[in-house]
């Protein structure tokens, strides 16, 4: 899609998903907006986009992330980055309700990326209440899980169920006998690019795992020529640079179009994988898999 420059916001709610809940995402990408308009940066508008994600409770981030495999522990990650210098992320963090907004308090920080117990100590000090609240939704997918993880069909491409029992490191026994994140992408009408991104993980994985999400270059990146997301199995994304290869391309003068869509012809068609991208005229979004997307374009 090409378009003057006019404030926009793209935003998915992961490879993998339904277009079912398309609805998610317009409403997200329009709050962003609505943030924009309102004279708010292209960060504000990205990371008010998702939280709005995050919030709904459909996807795969914030208050609907997956549950790991011991059935109550939530994990997360998330990021944020402009093209003003901003760049700010979490691993692995726990009971908090929108990863994000401590992802942009990290930014304030003399670091870019904190994990685990001290990413979630750190939320706690600059204010974030402590939130653990599971719904019937993560439930019954994570029942789910179990059972395909108990049968022979892998619940990962390429990886072996069993795999998961072998390097059980939770605290409580396993249950069984051996996609999908939010992102935003946002441009401003002075031009600044800014992606904020979030995710409960990949299901199943290992406590402890992080994927591309909070991985500069990997599963973001913003810089003065656009902004990238991206979405996926992370372990496969994270070979590629997948956010940062995108951005390249963009930056050398590709149309955003082709470049999102080569960007997942790289992975194979097995993997799932999503992208969505923005540079000053151009948005675009593109999946080897059914992805709930949006964009709203300021008129
Ligand atoms: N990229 C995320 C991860 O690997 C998962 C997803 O996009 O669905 O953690």
């Amino acid at each position: 899609m090409t378009q003057e420059m006019k404030a926009t916001v793209v935003t998915h709610g992961g490879a993998g998903g339904s277009r079912d809940q398309d609805d998610g995402c317009q409403f997200a990408a329009r709050t962003g907006l609505d943030r924009v308009a309102g004279g708010g940066s292209a960060l504000d508008g990205a990371v008010a986009a998702c939280v709005a994600l995050e919030d709904d409770g459909r996807y795969n981030a914030g208050s609907g992330s997956v549950l790991c495999l011991d059935g109550r522990t939530v994990e997360m990650d998330a990021a944020v980055m402009d093209s003003q210098g901003t760049l700010g992320a979490v691993a692995c963090i726990q009971r908090v309700k929108n990863p994000v907004l401590v992802a942009q308090a990290v930014s304030r920080t003399p670091h870019w990326l904190l994990a685990g117990e001290g990413a979630e100590r750190f939320a706690r000090t600059a204010g974030f209440p402590l939130y653990h609240e599971i719904s019937e939704r993560q439930r019954a997918k994570h029942l789910k899980l179990m059972a395909t993880l108990g049968g022979k069909e892998p619940a990962t491409p390429g990886v072996a169920n069993r795999a998961f029992a072998d390097y059980w490191n939770y605290d409580t026994p396993r249950e069984f006998t051996p996609c999908d994140t939010v992102g935003a992408v946002a441009r401003d009408a002075a031009g600044n690019f800014a992606v904020a991104c979030s995710t409960g993980g990949s299901a199943p994985s290992l406590l402890g795992r992080v994927g591309d999400t909070p991985i500069i270059g990997s599963g973001f990146y913003a810089g003065a020529e656009g902004a990238v997301a991206v979405t996926g199995i992370g372990e496969h994304i994270v070979r590629h640079l997948l956010a940062y290869t995108v951005y390249g391309w963009i930056a050398g003068g590709m149309p955003v179009e082709e470049a999102v869509r080569r960007g997942v012809a790289l992975l194979p068609k097995e993997i799932d994988v999503g992208v969505i991208a923005v540079n000053r005229t151009e948005a675009a979004m593109d999946s080897n898999r059914e992805m709930p997307c949006a964009q709203v374009l300021h008129d």
